[in-house]
């Protein structure tokens, strides 16, 4: 099994803009650190793990999808894992907001496994306290036509890290304590879905 992690944006001028009201988090650096530490944790593991997109420019949807599906083509779709990693955002208005609280995405298309994966990480973002004050829909995912999960063949989901306009959530998120938080769910919910395959596969 491959992991495929895409940090979601990159640097301006394209989507590299989106940050908190106040600056402090940019959503394409953030995600970036997470999605470094995550495939640190993995590898450290013995999974095999390579980040999407090293380079620090914008690199559009589309270049992500052919990088995925070309994984996909080499490796076997099944043997392919793919988790975009996004900061969440109420308002594009650029102030704060009172929505909280993490969230993962499927695409309407979604196959049985990127619905578990995404199962799996809605109820370790529960154990952890990560689900905020927004609802949580029953099947435990929301479903969207989003590029990097409609596109791609492989299992795929996205995940909105808490909000990059809530100001209590941005403290969390720049803090040791969260940044580790965010990356303990993504290691453990990615060790968890290949458990579950390997279990299928058994
Ligand atoms: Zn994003």
């Amino acid at each position: 099994m491959k992991v495929l992690l895409d940090n979601g944006h990159g640097d301006p001028p394209i989507t590299g803009g989106k940050h908190s009201p106040d600056n402090r988090l940019k959503e394409y650096v953030y995600c970036r650190e997470i999605a470094q530490r995550v495939s640190r944790e993995l590898t450290l593991r013995g999974i095999d793990t390579i980040l999407l997109v090293p380079e620090k420019t914008d690199t559009p949807l589309k270049e992500r999808v052919r990088k995925v599906n070309g994984w996909a083509k080499k490796l076997g779709s099944q043997n392919v894992v793919l988790v975009s990693i996004h900061n969440n955002a109420a308002g594009a208005d650029g102030k704060w907001h009172s929505a909280t609280g993490f969230s993962v995405f499927v695409s309407k298309n979604a196959s049985s496994k990127s619905k578990k994966l995404a199962q799996i990480f809605t109820d370790n973002a529960t154990d952890m306290g990560l689900m905020g004050n927004r609802c949580v829909p029953p099947e435990k995912y929301w479903v969207q036509s989003l590029a990097m999960t409609r596109d791609t063949v492989c299992p795929a989901v996205l995940t909105e890290n808490l909000f990059q306009d809530n100001k209590e959530e941005v403290d969390f998120l720049l803090s040791e304590e969260g940044k580790k938080a965010i990356t303990t769910l993504h290691v453990n919910s990615i060790i968890q879905y290949i458990q579950y395959v390997n279990t299928l596969n058994a």
